[in-house]
């Protein structure tokens, strides 16, 4: 069975560690929907979401 993807409760950051590599955060959940693929922060959707560093970011963390 594959492990599913955590994802940062505090910035939606999605991480394979047990800890967010954006904000150091512990607080990951794994009831997700949707990705966002970030790679300039500049663009609307980073806007949008509040992403101030390029990475893959949930939309919506349960
Ligand atoms: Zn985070």
């Amino acid at each position: 069975m594959a492990k599913k993807k955590q994802v940062c409760r505090n910035c939606r950051r999605f991480t394979t560690e047990k800890v967010c590599p954006v904000c150091k955060s512990t607080n990951l959940s794994t009831s997700w929907k949707g990705l966002a693929i970030v790679i300039d922060t500049n663009s609307e959707i980073a806007k949008l979401l509040n992403i101030l560093e390029p990475g893959s970011y949930a939309l919506y963390v349960g």
